[in-house]
């Protein structure tokens, strides 16, 4: 952070860009090779106050929430199809900020609009319903109505993806929001507000301040005046923020990390499942909350099977995100890496064995923050790489010899967000994807989601849900309306 009274306009409040009120700046660098890729405002706690009472008057003023659920809902369909007219302005601003591939940030923006298309579509089918009270003259009826100002907080690996599946549901209610994404990768959610902007949602439905979890996340996350606050990342900020919001009895949503099996039976299609436990752990550099890290294994084909895991995962080519031939990219930060070398160190000092990677990669990686895909083998269920969310491109091997011991170790994580079965007996995809205490299950197959169904985690991995028509009702109040028609004297009281 540096000071600059140059500041960009780059905060976005009540309808307009604003540079920081003290003029405080932030650099935000390529990770793939440290080169600078945008100078951003770092907001200040007042700043947030500021848009945060901008939010609070454009709720009370009504504009949004009273405007029509079918507008509202075209309003999203507009953004969609923005999104796609400028996907390689967004793509590209995504693959820089975060150093993931351009193909990959290509394939996360048409994620994103599909996910405004959803709710755009959704936005006017679930006005409330009927309630029969069992009386003729009496009219029950349970109505939707909008939860007021939202606090958005958002992480650094899906930066706008992770952003559209609040923004989105959140708009479709009719609320207003402040949002805060990552501090390193901020400039795919300046473009989408500068986006509603030019849709012309009404000055303070959708506000944005830039900077760090200190300065600017706490104050959305205490404040009497949100009255929501939605997170995503991880559990110790998850911890933080749920503590922050309980003496407010503020309505919380926790998306958070996970440590997500991914099971293999010896009669799985080998080639099939080989392939997928790389994509499993290894796509994206191992930065997706539900990266299957976690390799359980039948006993009996587990040499055979990590042996090839071993041998492709040293063919996977890393590189930044114009490289044509990388197929992986960086983690976000010389401290990330930092992070990933000690998580692989504890794990091997408690008696894993490398069987691969545990390193940065060649000299042509050193100008950014890579780490090569690695494979610990040998691991005991209490080891800290079994349990502990690594967030880098490691997979951890452990074999079963029975379907109970499968399921138990799948189970034995305080974590509960994804994982998968691999079998070609569908008794045992069946029992196995329903005895699996995890909030997403794929059976042969990893990753794939669809915006139609709900996302999110049991135990520690959060509490809600985003997308699918769940989504919607962390973003809005349920009212009973009960109406007698027919007003009579009760006679509970008899008069005296
Ligand atoms: P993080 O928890 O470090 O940061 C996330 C956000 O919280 C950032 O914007 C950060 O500035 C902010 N923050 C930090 N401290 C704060 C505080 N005290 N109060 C308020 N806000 C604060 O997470 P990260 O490193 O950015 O992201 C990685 C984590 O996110 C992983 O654990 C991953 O599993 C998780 N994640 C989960 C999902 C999901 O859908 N469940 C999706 C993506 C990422």
């Amino acid at each position: 952070m540096s000071d600059n009274a140059q500041a960009p306009a780059t905060l976005y409040i009540d309808g307009r860009w604003v540079p920081s009120s003290s003029g405080e700046t932030r650099t935000i660098v390529c990770p793939a090779d440290g080169t600078e890729v945008g100078v951003v405002s770092e907001a200040t706690a007042a700043d947030t106050e500021v848009a945060i009472a901008a939010a609070r008057r454009a709720f009370e003023r009504g504009e949004w929430a009273s405007t029509p659920a079918v507008e509202r809902g075209d309003l999203l369909l507009s953004v969609a199809d923005e999104l796609v007219r400028r996907k390689d302005e967004f793509a590209r601003a995504e693959a820089l900020d975060t150093g993931k591939r351009l193909v990959e940030a290509e394939g996360d923006m048409d994620d994103i609009a599909a996910c405004f298309r959803f709710y755009g579509k959704i936005a006017d089918q679930h006005p409330g319903r009927l309630v029969d009270a069992g009386d003729p003259s009496v009219i029950s009826k349970v109505v939707y109505e909008p939860i007021g100002v939202c606090g958005m907080i958002t992480p650094w690996n899906f930066p706008l993806l992770q952003a559209s599946w609040k923004i989105a549901p959140a708009l479709a209610c009719g609320n207003s929001f402040v949002i805060k994404p990552s501090e390193m990768t901020p400039h795919t959610t300046i473009l989408i507000l500068d986006v509603l902007d030019k849709l012309g949602l009404p000055a303070g439905v959708a506000n944005l301040v830039l900077g760090d979890g200190k300065t600017v996340g706490a104050p959305l996350s205490s404040h009497p005046d949100v009255d929501l606050v939605s997170f995503t990342g991880g559990l110790a900020t998850g911890r933080a923020i749920a503590a922050a919001a309980a003496p407010g009895i503020k309505k919380v949503a926790l998306e958070l990390g996970g440590k997500n099996p991914n099971v293999v039976f010896a009669d799985a299609d080998f080639e099939a499942a080989v392939d997928n436990a790389l994509n499993a752990g290894f796509l994206d550099s191992g930065l997706v909350c539900s990266a299957g890290t976690r390799l359980v294994i039948e006993e009996s084909i587990a040499e055979r099977f990590v042996d090839e895991l071993v041998s492709r995962a040293e063919g996977i080519v890393m590189g930044g995100p114009f490289d044509e031939k990388a197929e992986t990219g960086p983690l976000i930060s010389a401290a990330h890496r930092d992070k990933v070398t000690d998580y692989v160190e504890r794990g091997v000092s408690a008696g894993a064995t490398l069987r691969t990677g545990g390193n940065w990669g060649g000299p042509e990686h050193e100008k950014g923050f890579f780490y090569a895909p690695t494979v610990l083998v040998g691991c005991d269920r209490d080891n800290p790489a079994v349990i502990e969310e690594g967030f880098g491109p490691v997979i951890t091997v452990e074999t079963f010899s029975t379907e109970a011991e499968a399921i138990e170790i799948a189970n034995s994580t305080e974590y509960g967000l994804a994982g998968a079965v691999w079998t070609s007996d569908s008794g045992t995809a069946n029992r196995v994807s329903r005895a699996l205490r995890h909030g997403t299950i794929w059976i042969n197959d990893y990753h794939p989601y669809v915006p139609q169904a709900e996302w999110g985690g049991f135990k520690m991995s959060g509490i809600g849900r985003e997308l699918g028509p769940t989504g919607l009702e962390e973003y809005r109040e349920a009212k009973h309306i009960y109406e007698n028609t027919e007003p009579a004297v009760s006679g509970w009281f008899p008069k005296k």
